[in-house]
């Protein structure tokens, strides 16, 4: 290999990246601002990715102790919706786990990781972003815990309160990952029984108090947008580009969230870093032998990434506000209840 390639960012795009080029023998030095283990916001509900995408980039391994997740229970308020069987079995594992796994496993393959330190972007080439979501003015706020002893109706329950969501999903040694997307600060972020109560979930917030929340995996983020995250190009909102080139930002190469990000309720975020991950494999593996240019190589990524995201992160970004909002979640709970409702179709328009 003539040239060696820079990552920004040890979240899941960036270190199963750095994975898949160090595999195919490639020179790469990996940034990342925080430390391994941490706990992050995120559902750790895996869904959508194939497993033929977690062998191109040789993470399907690290995946080993997951928990299968089969089934799923709707609830709106405190009363039951449905009960869905997932169309395929996704995964449920904690970040905190998985990516310190990963980045174990970047580092024995070789690859150069500088924990602790926030990179600034140089846009020489050979640099990919995988710096995650780009922060912005807004509502939105984001908020998970770990919570011991708490029984589920399904592998997964969705519950939607006033103006929210949130997700119970099972991870690794019994616990329950609670994370939820709010619009506005809930009034005792850390209490999550009371942020439950306050939203209209007092049957959860009930639930929640009655088990063991571990307070250290408690995590937050504010200034979500959705959508194609390129600043000038649609960031926050959801871009229609035709291709989605133009959102990919010029000859730069971004990965993950730092992309776009995909409304959490899809529980497909997660497979579209790794998703990202593998589209750019092939064009950064030419770059690196010299085969294409930079402009090249990233002009290939972004026709593939426009491709491969376009359709889910419109469909998502439409369906979110029917589930935030408490018309759309009266009509979302009526017509859900119906067997007829045709949950396989919309699950799959939602992933690749
Ligand atoms: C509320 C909520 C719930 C979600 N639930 C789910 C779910 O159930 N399933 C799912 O699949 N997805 C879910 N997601 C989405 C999922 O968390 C993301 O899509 C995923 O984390 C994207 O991975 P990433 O590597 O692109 O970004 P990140 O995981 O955010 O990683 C980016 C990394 O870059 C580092 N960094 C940032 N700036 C710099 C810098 N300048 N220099 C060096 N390092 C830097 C950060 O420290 C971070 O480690 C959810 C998101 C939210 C907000």
């Amino acid at each position: 290999m003539r040239k060696s390639v820079e990552i920004l960012g040890g979240g899941l795009a960036g270190l199963s990246l750095g994975i898949g080029l160090r595999r195919l023998g490639v020179e790469v030095t990996l940034w990342e601002a925080g430390n391994y283990p941490r706990h992050r916001v995120c559902g750790e509900f895996i869904s959508g990715v194939s497993d033929a995408t977690l062998k191109a980039l040789g993470v399907d391994h690290l995946l080993d102790g997951a928990v299968a997740c089969r089934s799923t229970a709707w609830f709106h308020r405190d009363a039951e919706v449905t009960r869905r069987d997932l169309p395929e079995v996704a995964r449920g594992i904690s970040r905190h786990f998985l990516d310190a796994r990963m980045a174990e496993e970047f580092r024995h393959l070789g690859g150069t990781l500088r924990e602790g330190v926030r990179r600034h972007a140089s846009e020489n080439e050979g640099e990919v972003l995988a710096t995650g979501r780009q922060r912005t003015a807004g509502e939105w706020v984001g908020m998970k815990v770990h919570i011991e002893g708490l029984e589920l109706a399904s592998d997964l329950e969705m519950h939607l309160g006033d103006r929210c969501y949130l997700g119970l999903a099972r991870v690794e040694e019994d616990r329950v990952n609670a994370c939820g997307l709010f619009r506005g600060v809930p009034g005792d972020p850390r209490n999550f029984p009371e942020v439950c109560r306050e939203r209209g979930l007092n049957a959860l917030g009930r639930r929640i108090a009655a088990a063991a929340v571990d307070p250290a995996s408690f995590s937050s983020v504010v200034g979500l947008s959705f959508g194609w995250q390129v600043a000038g190009s649609g960031a926050g909102r959801l871009g229609g580009a035709g291709a989605g080139e133009e959102h990919t930002g010029g000859p730069t190469m971004r990965v993950g969230d730092h992309l776009a990000v995909i409304s959490p309720f899809t529980g497909n975020g997660m497979s579209m870093a790794f998703e990202s991950a593998e589209l750019a494999l092939d064009p950064l593996v030419r770059y690196a032998e010299g085969d294409v240019s930079w402009e090249e190589a990233c002009r290939i990524f972004s026709r593939a990434a426009g491709r491969g995201f376009r359709r889910r992160l419109n469909v998502a970004g439409w369906m979110q506000s029917l589930l935030i909002g408490g018309v759309g979640q009266r009509l979302v709970a009526s017509v859900a209840r119906f067997p007829q409702f045709p949950f396989p179709a919309v699950y799959r328009l939602l992933r690749p």
